[in-house]
């Protein structure tokens, strides 16, 4: 849940989730739907559906424990090498570290060198022997990660109190390294095709090509280079969304129409529905809005 996520907004939903499936089995049990019913407004669905995918793996192949191995973990849909080693630390106590934001952070002050410059894995590698003797190497990985967070911050670092500032070339330093700047999110056209009816419903369909919002209910819609008038279509409104990091930039077209004009289904606009994702509620409170 916290990939892309804050905490405080994952705090509510983590423990709802918890308490609908206390174990990996009831979550293994569990129907799709009911998943993202809780998932809903956290976006990102697709990592709803992988820990409902990883969940059927580790009860049918594991016996309802994670697997203790970096290379079946790996496997396993939606994890990558961050959580992989997450979980192996938190869990399993092993040597290792989960490198996220906040301990690329530490280590290019201490190193005083570029995140892109420095080869995380082989930090790991070299001091797994002398450095993660511990019965708390999940608390290390940990700590690392609060650290950065709390003293080690991205803009004003707490350096006067920090105990590493000896062997800080950071703070140490002259000339300190300056962070590479994130790239924006790319931005992309769409327009989007609002077929309604005389009893103020939208037709939706689940037949689309849209990866970010695999089978999930959205109106027609197409990518365009620039904002393109359609003749048959009248022009209803543009509005922005950002969405698994690209910012969608958004035309609304909209027809009456009695038919049912493609493979879709009818839905009241003003229906606040189960499994209809934010994207096309978003869409839902735009043609209100200025209807
Ligand atoms: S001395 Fe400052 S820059 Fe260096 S690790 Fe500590 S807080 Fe970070």
């Amino acid at each position: 849940m916290l990939q892309q996520t804050q905490v405080k907004t994952v705090l509510p939903y983590f423990k709802k989730f918890l308490l609908n499936f206390p174990t990996i089995d009831s979550l293994s049990e569990s129907k799709e739907k009911k998943i993202l019913k809780l998932w809903e407004g956290l976006g990102y669905y697709r990592r709803a559906r992988n820990l409902l995918a990883s969940s059927k793996i580790i009860v049918r192949q594991y016996k309802s424990k994670l697997p203790k191995e970096y290379k079946d973990i790996i496997k396993l849909p939606g994890i990558g090498d961050y959580t992989a080693n997450a979980l192996l630390a938190f869990v399993y106590n092993e040597p290792t570290l989960a490198i996220d934001g906040n301990v690329k952070r530490v280590f290019s002050r201490i190193l005083n060198k570029n995140e892109s410059k420095i080869d995380f894995k082989k930090i790991i590698d070299i001091n797994k022997k002398k450095l993660f003797k511990s019965k708390r190497n999940s608390d290390l990985a940990e700590a690392i990660m609060e650290f950065g967070a709390l003293v080690c911050k991205p803009k004003e670092p707490d350096c006067s109190g920090c105990d590493l500032k000896t062997m800080c070339k950071y703070f140490k330093s002259k000339n300190k390294y300056i962070k590479t700047p994130k790239t924006k999110p790319k931005v992309k056209s769409y327009n989007i095709f609002c077929y309604i009816n005389q009893k103020n419903q939208i037709a939706l369909t689940k037949k689309h090509k849209f990866g970010f919002l695999n089978n999930f209910y959205l109106p027609p819609m197409q990518e365009v280079k620039s904002k393109n008038l359609s003749k048959n279509w009248k022009y209803h409104s543009n509005f922005k969304n950002l969405i698994s990091n690209k910012i969608l930039d958004i035309n609304l077209y909209y027809k009456h129409t009695s038919k049912n004009p493609f493979h879709s289904e009818w839905f009241s606009l003003k229906n606040n529905y189960e499994f209809i994702p934010s994207f096309t509620k978003r869409i839902f409170k735009q043609i209100l809005k200025t209807n």
